[in-house]
């Protein structure tokens, strides 16, 4: 065995079959022991609850190995937690915190020559997820469940520097008003992909959604959380019920606060306070942040960190810092960084 020999560097922020993935089985009211198997392929009946009622949710998360060459996840118990919230919102059977974080820690050692070498940019991306498996014809949650946990190497989110996108104020919802915008949910993302097709046909990275009742107040983007800084910055971050509480942004919120001394605010934020802040950036788990440089609403242009190309002095400290609590070269703060051993 031995790191695998891949051009970590180059990777793509794509699916790569690893060694081994977590499967546990829910049936007659109870979970399976659970195990780790090298079968990447899913078995199920033609008329499954996830095939045509799309009773499925996900989760994701990410492994590193540290400058000192330690490998680590971060914040599973998070991942677990809002994953609970999707399930109980979807009917699907909770998988119990302490068993979703011990298999995301035994997935990552069992695919350890998968974890990307500190400095290259590249991480052990892991997602966990859970399907209606038994057959359903009438609508009704199903019986029986599988959850699931892959892992596959990524890339760099940003190959040769980080860019400041071009992003859309959107006229369609990826959320209905007390529908299901604040859970990880397949079916969120499956309404999203004609507006994505649809702003990248129109040159545009993301679209940018507001409240779906009034189309007042800024949400998020498709697959990530937004954050402002103020000119004299502070940092201002949506406030919503239809938002997908991010692990990144409530993680940014904390560094802000207790390693930068910044003031924050989490509230609604009116679209027509667009032009009043300096930058604007995403975050997730992806990209931790990525800046926005432009937002276009109908053709008016707003512009953040005075149109240069890179990321804004604020958002980009927020970034290093995380990213060092990550790579485990700034302090955690207690609870933060699970070592895989
Ligand atoms: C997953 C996701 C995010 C980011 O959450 P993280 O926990 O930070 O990765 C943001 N918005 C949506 C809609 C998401 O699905």
């Amino acid at each position: 065995m031995g790191k695998k020999n891949l051009d970590w560097g180059n990777l793509p922020f794509g699916y790569m079959k690893t060694d081994k993935r977590f499967v546990a089985n829910y049936k007659n009211g109870k979970w399976d022991n659970g195990k780790l198997t090298k079968d990447d392929k899913v078995c199920i009946t033609e008329c499954a609850g996830v095939l045509q009622y799309a009773q499925t949710c996900f989760e994701g998360l990410k492994a590193y190995t540290t400058q000192d060459g330690r490998i680590v996840t971060f914040r599973p118990d998070l991942n677990a937690e809002r994953m609970e919230s999707s399930c109980k919102r979807l009917e699907m059977p909770v998988f119990p915190k302490e068993r979703f974080v011990q298999a995301c820690l035994d997935v990552i050692k069992a695919n350890k020559d998968w974890v990307p070498p500190y400095g290259s940019g590249a991480t052990l991306y892991l997602r966990p997820y859970m399907f209606g498996s038994d057959a359903v014809i009438g609508v009704k949650p199903s019986q029986e469940y599988q959850f699931r946990i892959l892992v596959t190497p990524v890339g760099p989110y940003f190959k040769g520097g980080v860019k400041p996108i071009t992003v859309r104020l959107s006229d369609l919802d990826r959320a209905a008003p007390h529908g299901t915008g604040d859970i990880k949910a397949g079916l969120n993302y499956a309404m999203s992909l004609h507006n994505i097709v649809d702003a990248h046909n129109n040159g545009f990275a993301e679209n940018m959604y507001t409240d779906p009742a009034t189309h007042t107040y800024i949400e998020e983007t498709g697959g990530a959380n937004i954050l402002f800084v103020t000119k004299d910055g502070k940092l201002v971050t949506p406030k919503s019920d239809s938002i997908l509480p991010s692990i990144t942004r409530r993680s940014l919120v904390q560094v802000a606060k207790d390693y930068l001394n910044m003031e924050v605010e989490e509230r609604k934020i009116n679209k027509s306070e667009l032009a009043d802040f300096a930058e604007c950036g995403l975050c997730g788990t992806a990209a931790v942040i990525s800046p926005i440089g432009k937002i276009n609403d109908h053709g008016k242009e707003i512009i953040y960190n005075d149109g240069k190309d890179e990321m804004g002095p604020v958002l980009n400290k927020l970034r290093d810092t995380l990213t060092g609590i990550q790579m485990g070269t700034i302090k955690a703060p207690e609870g933060w960084i699970y070592e895989i051993k």
